[in-house]
């Protein structure tokens, strides 16, 4: 296991995606993330690298034929866009070629060192033959089947943070044997239909730290004695009380020890660890960016 500061972390921010003005994705974000873990030094640049583009045969592991290269032909009808809320430019194509190489390289990175992690990424609604909320590949599903096909890891835990189910990741890998998804998320929230996971913890809105913190102890007991290879965490900060999109009522104390939580489970278990960002859509913008710093900083805690 190596030190934090040897570990290597990818952005893509250097895509550059053209968003209409007040495009409720927060583009942004990605760059604020980046610039907040540097000026903070939970991150030295020489430890960030910018995120490879994903290969087309990686893609097709988890998409099919048809979605994918209606998306890189730009040939999807406005129909089939709509359910992702972005507009198609060949940027949006580039950037989420991007988005899928950081978490596979993240990945390889963890296998190696122990942790690793990409400031994007957590696509979790996007399904095998359309993209969703926000979610035009699905990194974790993509980057799963593509270790467990070469025979790299035997059992894939992905413990899903976001507030939102990852519908997507279970329309892909929920039936599988050889991955055991563990979601805690939003009764209410977006998907209203739900798919199943191998482990589902719905929760009620307005879920505070308490009840929250004692349902992700709940779970995590159940799953620890199963053998898992590697973890994919999907460490969405949309569980804040001040999201815009989240029904949840947790704090930014509450978010760290979620977060030192999972930290602790895979130290404990000696599993490599990959991590993705998820969602965060708090008004202003930069709460979001701290509570994502905040999961940095709790990570660092575990490797010094
Ligand atoms: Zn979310």
């Amino acid at each position: 296991m190596k030190r934090w500061d040897e570990l290597s972390f990818y952005y893509t921010d250097h895509y550059e995606v053209p968003l209409p003005p007040g495009h409720r994705f927060p583009m942004e974000k990605y760059r604020l993330v980046r610039e907040s873990l540097l000026k903070s030094q939970i991150l030295l640049p020489a430890q960030l690298h910018p995120a490879p583009e994903a290969m087309d045969s990686d893609i097709l592991l988890a998409h099919t034929h048809e979605y994918f290269y209606g998306l890189k032909n730009g040939t999807l009808s406005e129909k089939e866009l709509r359910p992702i809320g972005l507009t198609w430019s060949e940027q949006l194509f580039r950037r989420s070629m991007g988005a899928v190489g950081g978490f596979l390289a993240a990945t390889d990175s963890a296998l190696e060192d122990g942790f690793s992690a990409t400031l994007s990424g957590g696509t979790h609604h996007a399904h095998a033959g359309r993209g969703e909320g926000y979610c035009v590949f699905n990194d974790f599903a993509i980057s799963a089947l593509k270790l467990l096909g070469a025979q790299r890891v035997k059992k894939i835990l992905i413990i899903d943070l976001d507030v939102h189910q990852g519908n997507g990741n279970s329309s892909i890998l929920g039936s599988r044997s050889d991955v055991f998804i563990l979601s805690l998320h939003g009764e209410k929230n977006y998907p209203f239909r739900k798919v199943p996971s191998h482990l589902d913890v719905g929760l009620p809105e307005k879920t505070g730290d308490k009840t929250y913190l004692s349902a992700l102890a709940d779970a995590l007991s159940q799953i620890r004695s199963e053998n898992f290879d590697i973890i994919f965490y999907q460490a969405g900060v949309d569980v804040l009380r001040e999201d815009s999109l989240g029904t949840f009522d947790l704090s930014f104390e509450g978010v760290m020890k979620r977060d030192e939580m999972v930290f602790d489970f895979q130290k404990s278990l000696n599993l490599p660890m990959v991590m993705a960002l998820g969602g965060g859509y708090a008004k202003p913008i930069e709460l979001t960016v701290a509570a994502h710093t905040n999961t940095y900083s709790s990570a660092r805690k575990f490797f010094i």
